[in-house]
């Protein structure tokens, strides 16, 4: 049956009648919708010639239009049109899920290509079907319903050519190749084939051996890392590497003393040494051939004034604010901004290169610590972009936990300087 897509009009109907050893070919041709009817009662008027019969479709279009037309039809020939529909034969549904083809799809031309059916135009599609049809419609020339007429004919011998397949596959079903024969054979049973599948978990017989070299590169142990078998209880999450503080004390690769001659208030020399301190600072050096940790201890005494009588500590010694000193803060901050580095990868890279514990909240004290460092440099930069006769600027979105931030790049053609 031939129709047109959501007009609920069926305007061909074809049929190869193979009765006796002999072929006939019948076609119904529908110029209107009105005519519609007309065709079907005459295709009635034929099978009901026939006592017995099987009617092969490919599909339930036409089961679905036979229902349609028998609805507008009186009581008797709708008797007769549901009598056809019990005498259908779903070919389709004997193709879909039991007989797999090497083929795309489960289509009449794709099967019908396969095992050897030429259709006379290589372009007749359903979708040309219907281009066909409207043309014919709008020109009235023939050669489009002759088009048509014979595509449908054809579609009705491949219809015929599938079920002599499966008549051949039901008839020697008990005769099928055995495994051994599979590779020569055109037809076998599913239970016959060698199972090939790749998802298994033992050791794998590869085409070539480099493929065996690549799989192994590919998984290294991905199984042992990444794969758990849940036993009992929920498997534990696996603890963060936080790098175990070291108890010992890093040998200190310098010594300075720190002195004060003069008392800080009274600036009188009259001063007497009392009890001795000292502080460790933590720092890299940076050598030609590379960098190293690098821990200074900072001696001192308490100082008290014989004159004014205060305590007091020298002031180079007090200016020590922090633990960390400058180098390893660049260190640091060239590992986050430089190489992309988290802040817990900077943290484990610490201990892992340096052996230092370098907890990872002191990098934001690092980030701000450069702020302040810079901020003369971001002044003095901005001031010189503020008094160029040109100013560029780039604004880029940078994506945030929450929210969009944006850097803005503002410049002048020598000079830049980054807003966030
Ligand atoms: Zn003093």
């Amino acid at each position: 049956m031939e129709g047109l897509p959501g007009s609920g009009f069926c305007y061909l109907i074809g049929l190869v009648i193979i009765h006796n050893g002999k072929t006939f070919e019948n076609t119904f041709w529908a110029d209107t919708k009105n005519d519609e009817i007309t065709i079907f009662l005459k295709v009635l008027e034929l099978i009901d010639q026939f006592e017995n019969y099987t009617l092969y479709h490919y599909g339930n279009y036409e089961i679905k239009n036979l229902k349609r037309v028998g609805n507008k039809l009186n009581f008797t020939n709708k008797k007769r049109i549901d009598k056809i529909i019990r005498y259908c034969c779903n070919v389709l549904s004997f193709m879909y899920s039991n007989i797999y083809l090497p083929t795309y799809s489960n289509s009449l031309k794709d099967i019908g290509n396969y095992i050897g059916f030429k259709w006379t135009d290589k372009k007749s599609t359903g979708i040309q079907s219907i281009v066909w049809r409207k043309r014919w419609e709008s020109t009235g020339l023939m050669k489009y319903k002759n088009k048509l007429i014979k595509y449908n004919r054809e579609d009705c011998y491949a219809l015929v050519k599938v079920y002599n397949l499966i008549k051949v596959i039901i008839t020697n079903e008990n005769n099928l190749v055995s495994a051994e024969d599979t590779d020569e054979a055109m037809i076998i049973h599913v239970d016959n084939i060698k199972k090939s599948s790749p998802f298994k978990f033992w050791n794998k017989d590869f085409a070539l051996e480099e493929f065996d070299m690549i799989n192994k590169c590919s998984y290294f142990d991905y199984q042992r890392e990444r794969v758990h078998i849940r036993e009992h209880k929920l498997p534990k999450k696996k603890k963060a590497n936080i790098p175990i503080r070291a108890k010992n004390p890093h040998r200190i690769n310098k010594t300075i003393d720190l002195y004060s001659k003069n008392c800080i208030k009274c600036k009188k020399y009259n001063l007497d040494k009392k009890r001795q301190i000292s502080r460790k600072v933590i720092d890299l050096k940076f050598t030609n051939g590379g960098v190293k940790r690098w821990i200074v201890r900072y001696r001192t005494h308490y100082y008290s004034c014989n004159n004014c009588k205060i305590k007091f500590l020298p002031t180079k010694y007090k200016n020590i604010k922090s633990k960390y000193a400058h180098n390893l803060i660049c260190w640091s901050i060239f590992q986050y901004i430089g190489n992309n580095q988290s802040f817990i990868k900077i943290e484990h890279n610490f201990y892992e290169i340096f052996k230092l514990n370098v907890p990872k909240t002191m990098i934001h004290e690092f980030k701000r610590y450069f702020m302040e460092y810079y901020d003369y440099t971001y002044t003095k930069i901005k001031k010189k972009i503020l008094c160029s006769e040109v100013i560029y600027i780039d604004e880029t979105p940078l994506k945030m936990k929450y929210d969009t931030g944006y850097a803005w790049d503002i410049s002048h053609f020598r000079r830049s300087t980054i807003l966030l």
